[in-house]
């Protein structure tokens, strides 16, 4: 490095770009290079600009080659946007526009790349496979069966948290301490948890956890190898360093203890992963593992209108365990956050719909607008409304392409190809087309692997060969592993598209999705044919498969010509994200905050939750809505139910004087969305209307009359303008299931039938 051609140290330059616009204490977290440094600050203050401006400052000043400096970030997302940042200075850097990159990734991306570096120093062979919780689960019902123990009485999914829980502590088996053990599900989960690594280790797979702590391992056996990359990584630095694990900061203490020049920056207001083991407390175990750090604190808020940074601010005072901070903005006055009453989930989607399009005919573009949602499922019917007014939209972090079963299907084919002892894959597609593998075959094939110490794939052959295992089955066993055994022999020197399409055409996996001849099926060819299409990307099958088990925000390529969507994700994925326009559906009480917390983690879920309404909020620059719908369908195994809601208490916590509440939605509009909603929805709706709910108190319930209820009784026969004459056969609550002569049944609310 001290022959290599470098600009002048000393070179006179006026003030870089970089460092212009930052304010006093940014500028001061971005120089200060030496030593440890800690920025804790809110929302907005710039935490993740000055770690890009760091990496720029950094190579800029001469201080290190860019592959001198680690950054981790929070998603591939966050680490793509500053390696395109990154990028360009480098190529300033080196005057080629070559130069090695910094390493930016996630704290599981950079330990997968150290790890296929060193992999058999552990154990493992490069090429292993990184499984996700659906194998996970799958291993451990294969093991819990071993073992007599019945999972229904022991959920697999039980087994797994106790896992995790350890691995995000960085506590392989053998380190689990007695009290650890009790704390954590007792001796028989640990035996389980010493099985599953081992069988891990045999089949060559890691999952999430094991790709830091198998890291772990490594730095502690191998203490040449934590010298080599301690002493490459020079500078290093955490983005949303409140939701780093134990097991992560054991990670980062290893490499900077050393020069001990590491910076980190979070805020504890938006710490969100407790349940992932995300501690805290780290960042006080920071501030005596680096004795003498210095703590930069941001105040000033460049994102946010004062309105927006006030509600927030008003609502996370709420919480009583925070270091608390002052956050303010010069930023111009803005609009006050609207509050939106709706009659049910359908009209709450319906009015967003409306917003949208009114925003983007005000010039407001699709991409700078984020539907945050609370759960999963709340998408679905955003989903649904969006696609009936063509609004471009992406789904970022819900079922996600490489979580499809035909994907994941040819994907297990693929990691049987490379490598065979991959058993769940193996087992996931031995009968996929059919192959007439029943349960008998599968146990047959499971003992023998056991008995004799090997793989399934291996113990088939065996049985096959031995002529344990004759007939049609075995014949049809022997031709797929004929098959297999071919593939991996060309599988090098094909481009792992042509590989798959041969894949997919030979094993008569294409043909059975074919035979189906249904739209399902057509949308999974379909899928398929991307999966060969995307596959052109990637140089050899494991960098391939690597990226499948990494990626998680894959929806991305499903942008738009010109790019612009709307975005529809979860508050926990909107972290570190901002733009213009937020909606936050479905503040209700039990879905935000969610039940689950509050039961599991009482008054510590309860805060975590009203972290994540901080996260929210704090994510627009510009406009917040936020709305609660007041009856919201559950699919029951009886059926379709509505349920009576009560909004949100974190929607009493926001200040009255930034907000603007909005009653039900104008009968006009209201009338126009009804002509394409359901009669049952429909009827419910304007039912709420009529009783009235608003946004100051608790929304008003329709119940019928007393007396009523007692006519309304099953057997009673009615009439209804529409559907003619029928008879009552259910009154649940309010709603009255009638079945008309007509033949149909239907759900109707008493108010609209009379009695025959
Ligand atoms: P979060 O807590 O949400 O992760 P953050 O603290 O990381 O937020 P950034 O995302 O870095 O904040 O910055 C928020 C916004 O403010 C960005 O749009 C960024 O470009 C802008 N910004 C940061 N610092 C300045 C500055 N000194 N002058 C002008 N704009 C700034
Ligand atoms: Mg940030």
């Amino acid at each position: 490095m001290e022959n290599a051609v470098k600009p002048s140290e000393n070179q006179e330059l006026d003030t870089p770009s970089y460092l212009q616009r930052l304010n006093e204490p940014q500028r001061e977290a971005v120089t200060t290079t030496e030593g440890a440094v800690l920025v804790l600050s809110g929302a907005g203050t710039g935490k993740t600009s000055v770690l890009t401006a760091r990496i720029a400052h950094l190579i800029n000043s001469n201080k290190a080659w860019p592959n001198e400096i680690l950054s981790v970030t929070f998603t591939n997302k966050a680490a793509r946007e500053m390696a395109g940042r990154a990028e360009q200075l480098v190529s300033n850097a080196d005057g080629q526009g070559n130069g090695p990159l910094p390493w930016l990734g996630t704290f599981h991306s950079i330990s997968a790349k150290i790890l296929r570096r060193h992999a058999e120093m552990i154990g493992f062979s490069s090429d292993y496979i990184i499984l996700d919780t659906d194998d996970q689960i799958r291993l451990i019902k294969q093991i819990l069966v071993e073992k007599n123990i019945d999972p229904k009485q022991n959920p697999a999914k039980q087994f797994l948290w106790s896992i995790q829980n350890w691995k995000d502590k960085g506590l392989i088996p053998e380190k689990v301490s007695h009290a650890d053990k009790m704390i954590t599900g007792g001796k028989q989960v640990h035996d389980i948890y010493t099985e599953y690594q081992k069988r891990m280790l045999n089949m060559n797979c890691m999952d999430f956890g094991d790709l830091l702590l198998h890291c772990l391992t490594l730095f502690n056996k191998y203490p040449d190898i934590l010298q080599k990359y301690a002493q490459q990584f020079k500078y290093i630095m955490v983005d949303e360093y409140q939701d780093t694990n134990i097991a992560q900061y054991l990670w980062l203490r290893l490499l900077a203890l050393g020069h001990k020049n590491l910076c980190c920056v979070g805020d504890d207001d938006q710490s969100i992963y407790g349940w992932r083991g995300a501690e805290v407390g780290n960042i006080l175990k920071f501030e005596k593992d680096f004795n003498g750090a210095a703590i930069i604190r941001l105040e000033q808020n460049y994102r946010s209108t004062p309105q927006i940074l006030a509600a927030a601010s008003h609502l996370i005072n709420y919480n009583d365990t925070r270091l608390g901070k002052t956050l303010w903005t010069d930023a111009k006055d803005g609009d006050k956050l609207q509050l939106q009453s709706a009659s049910d989930s359908e009209e709450e989607a319906y009015i967003v719909g409306e917003r949208i399009e009114q925003l983007r005919r005000n010039d407001v573009s699709y991409s700078e607008m984020a539907v945050l949602v609370r759960a999963g499922f709340q998408t679905r019917q955003f989903e649904e409304r969006f696609l009936t007014l063509g609004l471009p939209y992406q789904v970022i972090g819900g079922q996600r392409f490489y979580e499809r079963a035909e994907i994941r299907d040819i994907i297990g084919y693929l990691r049987v190809a490379q490598t065979p002892a991959d058993n769940l894959a193996f087992e996931r597609i031995i009968n996929t087309p059919k192959r007439g593998v029943g349960k008998a075959t599968m146990e047959k094939i499971h003992s023998a692997g056991r008995a004799w110490n090997i793989s399934l794939h291996d113990a088939a052959i065996r049985l096959i060969e031995e002529k344990q295992m004759r007939g049609k089955v075995a014949d049809s066993i022997a031709f797929l592993l004929e098959q297999f055994a071919r593939w991996r022999s060309i599988k090098t020197t094909l481009p792992i598209g042509e590989l798959t399409d041969m894949i997919l055409d030979e094993s008569g996996y294409r043909a059975m999705w074919e035979k189906e001849k249904n739209a399902e099926a057509n949308g999974r060819l379909e899928n398929l044919r991307e999966l060969v299409r995307a596959m052109g990307d990637f140089e050899d099958l494991s960098a391939f498969l690597e990226h499948v088990s990494l990626v998680t925000d894959i929806a991305e390529a499903n942008r738009g010509d010109d790019g612009q969507m709307v975005t529809l994700m979860t508050l926990h994925a909107a972290k570190g994200l901002e733009f213009d326009v937020i909606f936050l559906p479905g503040w209700e009480e039990g879905l935000f905050p969610h039940q689950r917390s509050l039961d599991e983690s009482g008054k510590e879920g309860l805060e975590e939750e009203r972290r994540l309404a901080y996260v929210g909020i704090t994510r627009a620059r510009k406009q917040v809505f936020i709305s609660h719908a007041e009856r919201r369908r559950f699919f029951t195994k009886g059926g379709i139910e509505w349920q009576s809601t009560v909004p949100s208490r974190f929607i009493t916590e926001l200040p009255p004087e930034h907000i603007q509440s909005q009653d039900h939605y104008s009968k006009q509009q209201y009338s126009r969305f009804s002509q394409s909603r359901s009669n049952f929805a429909d009827e419910m709706a304007s039912v709420m209307k009529n009783a009235g709910g608003s946004f100051g108190g608790l929304p008003k319930k329709p119940k019928l009359p007393q007396e009523s209820r007692g006519t309304y009784s099953p057997g009673t026969k009615v009439n209804h303008a529409k559907f003619g004459a029928g008879i009552i056969i259910k009154n649940k609550d309010d709603a009255l299931e009638i079945a008309f002569n007509n033949g149909e049944t239907k759900r109707i609310m008493a108010e609209f039938i009379t009695l025959n």
